[in-house]
């Protein structure tokens, strides 16, 4: 089996070699624990969950170790853990949001079937490690002290810059941020700063008499370094992080260590929009994965975990993924499809063909493809339905332990009845009213939906009557 992967720092797609075939190490970095985890925030989650099941099924499921932060020392953890708890002394009121905003994330990315990582571990349980970064920088010459900071010295790096693909003098240029008066060069980044009182702080390194924390960049490269060793196989993220936490972490990493890299391959995954349009607060298009999982505002229906993750999986990781209702619709008729597959045996591998496009830099689109392609024949080939079962529980779109997940009824349930019987009224004034743009709009939106009319004329009466159903 030839794993080629795409690498962001060699812009190629490569045979992966692990430098150490009976422990291959990825890092990926985790959420920063101050709110709920949006629909962008689950692309990686889910997309290096399928790098992770793969390397398993290659190298052994004990041959992998995956490690995946949790950020909880951090500006808007403060911010919101203050406005949040008020009453709370500051060290309780954060401590209570980090934990309550954990457990959301695990609680969410468990129903989109992502197995744990080996190692998940928290910003504030290395902070030691930091500070011992920061002395080994400041000691080699790459770091310096300024007004109770430490600063990376950019300059001191030849090739900084190297993942983004970004010239130190290009990006000066660019730096149109005020840059703080303490910098050498406006482009040194923070390793470490002082507490204003009622943040959390430890002992600075340096001796640096101010009590501090850590900067970001500095909480991954510490991290990383004490679960997988200063050199690793590979490193994954939101392409959005590459410049400039990535290319920070590199840096830190590389001084410290003096090692030509941090990890051999890097992987970004492409971005996510919603209908056409880039996901914000201020559009009100931005939608967090508890909403899909838990309430109906995203297109009128709640939508299952395992919906949620087979409509990821449509796109390519690396192209930019456009996360619309149809899309949703359309995995939600994939897993009504499958739902033959209900009381079938599992096989005891998934299906080569799978196997083979997921090797070929995470091909899932191409996987996809083959699973429908599998399906058809499935139902008349019970070696091919186990086959086929095995492969969608290896995919995570299907869980042995949730049987129900792909029971018609079950997905039915998450379509809002009282919602689509309230457009079905709509439509049926604009009908009356002959308003024909507007009872077709409607009846487009409850499509969207997954839901099909059917009107018929009541024989008494002369009237409409429609009724309804959720498309199979
Ligand atoms: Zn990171």
């Amino acid at each position: 089996m030839t794993l080629r992967l795409y690498n962001t720092l060699t812009r190629q797609k490569a045979e992966f070699k692990p430098i150490d075939a009976s422990n291959v190490r990825m890092y990926v970095c985790g959420p920063t624990v101050y709110d709920f985890a949006h629909i962008g925030n689950a692309r990686p989650v889910i997309v290096f969950d399928v790098l992770y099941r793969l390397l398993r099924h290659i190298y052994g499921a004990d041959h992998v170790t995956y490690v995946r932060n949790i950020t909880d020392v951090d500006d808007k953890i403060n911010a919101r853990a203050a406005e949040r708890y008020p009453d709370l002394a500051p060290e309780l009121a954060i401590r209570k949001l980090t934990e309550e905003t954990a457990n959301q994330f695990h609680a969410d990315i468990a129903a989109l079937g992502v197995l744990a990582p080996n190692v998940e571990p928290r910003a504030t349980e290395h902070i030691v490690e930091m500070v011992e970064l920061c002395d080994a920088l400041i000691a080699n010459g790459h770091a310096y002290v300024a007004a109770d900071h430490v600063l990376f010295d950019v300059s001191s790096m030849p090739d900084y810059g190297r993942l983004s693909n970004r010239s130190l003098d290009e990006m000066e240029a660019g730096a149109r941020v005020e840059v703080a008066p303490y910098k050498k060069g406006p482009m040194d980044f923070v390793l470490w700063k002082p507490s204003k009182p009622g943040e959390p702080s430890w002992s600075s390194p340096a001796g640096i008499a101010v009590a501090g924390r850590p900067g970001w960049h500095i909480e991954c490269s510490a991290m990383a370094g004490k679960h997988l060793g200063n050199v690793f196989d590979i490193h994954g993220g939101g392409i959005d992080l590459a410049f400039p936490h990535h290319e920070n972490e590199i840096a830190q990493s590389r001084c410290a260590h003096g090692t030509p890299v941090m990890a051999n391959v890097w992987m970004h995954n492409g971005f996510l929009q919603v209908e056409g349009e880039k996901m914000s607060k201020s559009l009100g298009n931005f939608i967090t994965i508890n909403e899909l999982l838990a309430t109906t505002s995203f297109g009128g229906s709640q939508w299952h975990g395992r919906v949620v993750r087979l409509a990821m999986l449509g796109t390519h990781y690396r192209q930019p993924i456009d996360w619309t209702v149809d899309r949703l619709v359309q995995a939600r008729a994939t897993l009504f499809d499958l739902s033959f597959l209900h009381d079938v045996v599992p096989a005891a591998e998934p299906h080569p063909d799978v196997i083979a496009a997921l090797a070929d830099d995470l091909n899932t689109p191409s996987a996809m493809s083959i699973v429908h392609g599998l399906a058809k024949s499935a139902h008349r080939n019970a070696d091919q339905a186990a086959e086929l079962k095995a492969t969608l529980q290896f995919l995570g779109v299907y869980d042995s332990e949730t049987q129900h997940d792909l029971d018609p009824g079950h997905l039915a349930r998450q379509v809002d009845a009282s919602h689509v019987n309230r457009l079905i009224a709509a439509r049926l004034v604009a009908r009356k009213a002959k308003d024909f743009v507007e009872s077709d709009r409607i009846r487009d939106e409850l499509s969207a939906m997954g839901v099909a009319l059917n009107d018929t004329k009541n024989k008494g009466t002369g009237e409409i009557e429609t009724t309804w159903e959720v498309r199979r």
